[in-house]
């Protein structure tokens, strides 16, 4: 009987193996499946701009057009990092990609496994060779294929094959990328490349060196901007001869440029206010009506429908557009400022309609501002568009208004006119006079945003 059991007991032991491997094996593909399942997002404006980091604040690296299919990486405020055609990431404003029921496909953390690990342009050990990498150095995993792991590798991407690296199960969102800076030091393929139809090199990053051979030894003519667009001549192993418009030839390492077949640099002027996000703050609502007409008439009211002008006009240009309220509702100071900040606003304003100690004793409208340095830009900007209103345009002054002070975000505040004067209200209760106010904002938020 014991040796009975003690069989069953070999059996199960044996059995459980089984399962586990059979376990481990179900995990790793579900992995690698998640890992290869990545969302793919569809650019709906006609020209989106990719940037370096997830903020309008960063430099271009190219632009997208309409219909390209993008494929998403990470998630940052209301930013996207995208992958590109060509293996480069940048970061796209969300909103301006079709990016319903799309989530950020989960990275993992790779670990080097020997030092030297060649990082490769594509899944293939005969194409370009990026730089390597040393041992145990983590890198971020965002595709896994075959024999082939493709990992963030400067601004860029890279391969690397199964045999230099260790997948774990950690999800990456705190692993810094190798830098390519660093490895402009690093062995260079001597394959032939076969020349393409390059015309243009662009920098991608500021800081390039412009060297005057193709290797990091020789001699520094100058270090390069960001987006430096300059025309191509020649291509020896992995670096470019280029001419700067200036007249200066140099040779550039190709892992820190983008290149184009066309003599014209990357087009970076497409409209910058589609990729912003703004804040609208109607004045007062709910229990706070605000100041009051001779007629009765309240300021929360009219506030609130000229924001949703300005709103209206935003949209067409496909800005980020978020109001801190829709409705008539009661909102106190403290979310309105912090909505701004939380939602990094690159432009907060607010709007509201003065009074005067008496009735009729004062009209015209004025832009406040609070912290010069932030916001005297913007509220300039939008000041000098308010023309062609039937008011007196008082222009731009200090106010300590708690939606300015609290907020982190240029902002500005409106008083669009004093409600208790009969001829300002004369024209604040027409549509006419609001919709002047959303083309002039909008108009002095594309000057801003130049
Ligand atoms: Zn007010």
């Amino acid at each position: 009987m014991k040796k009975i059991i003690h069989l069953f007991k070999q059996y199960l032991n044996k059995y459980w193996t089984f399962i586990l491997i059979a376990i481990l094996l179900i995990i790793s593909t579900t992995s690698t499946v998640a890992l290869a399942n990545l969302s793919t997002v569809t650019v709906k404006a006609n020209a989106v701009n990719v940037r370096v980091g997830p903020g309008l604040s960063y430099d271009l690296i190219t632009q997208v057009k309409k219909d390209e299919k993008l494929t998403i990486i990470d998630k940052k405020n209301s930013w996207w990092q995208v992958r590109l055609a060509g293996d480069k990431v940048g970061w796209v404003a969300s909103w301006l990609v079709d990016n319903t029921e799309v989530s950020p496909s989960s990275n993992h953390i790779g670990i080097i496994s020997q030092n030297g690990a060649n990082v490769y342009k594509t899944d293939d050990t005969t194409s370009e060779l990026l730089g390597t990498l040393q041992a145990n150095q983590k890198v971020n995993v965002v595709y896994q294929e075959n024999n082939w792991n493709q990992i963030l590798f400067g601004k860029t991407v890279g391969w690397v094959q199964n045999d230099d690296i260790q997948t774990t199960g950690k999800i990456a969102d705190t692993v810094n990328k190798p830098d390519s800076k660093n490895t402009e030091n690093n062995k260079t393929s001597n394959r032939k490349l076969k020349e393409d139809n390059i015309k243009t090199v662009t920098t991608i990053q500021a800081g390039v060196t412009l060297r005057e051979n193709a290797t990091t030894s020789s001699a520094e003519i100058t270090k390069l901007p960001a987006n430096k667009t300059m025309t191509f001549l020649e291509k020896e192993n992995d670096w470019y001869k280029v001419k700067t418009k200036s007249g200066t030839v140099g040779w550039v390492a190709s892992w820190l440029v983008s290149i184009s077949d066309t003599d014209k640099p990357v087009k970076i002027n497409a409209n910058n206010l589609s990729e912003a996000t703004i804040v609208l703050d109607a004045g007062h609502g709910g229990k706070d009506v605000g100041a009051e007409s001779s007629t009765n008439k309240h300021e929360a009211g009219y506030t609130l429908k000229t924001v949703k002008a300005i709103r209206d006009k935003l949209k067409q240009s496909g800005a980020n557009v978020i109001l801190t309220r829709d409705s008539d509702k009661t909102v106190a100071l403290g979310p309105r400022a912090r909505l701004s900040n939380k939602k990094k606003a690159d432009a907060f304003i607010s709007i509201h309609f003065d009074s005067s100690a008496s009735t009729n004793s004062a009209s015209g409208f004025t832009t406040y501002y609070y912290d010069n340095a932030r916001d005297s830009k913007l509220a300039s900007s939008i000041n000098s568009q308010l023309k062609g209103l039937k008011l007196d345009n008082r222009g731009t002054a200090f106010g300590d208004y708690y939606v300015l002070r609290e907020n982190d975000r240029p902002s500005v505040l409106l008083e669009m006119g004093y409600i208790n004067s009969d001829k300002d209200f004369a024209q604040i209760k027409t549509k006419a006079y609001r919709e002047k106010i959303a083309d002039d904002v909008y108009r002095g938020l594309q000057e801003y945003f130049k």
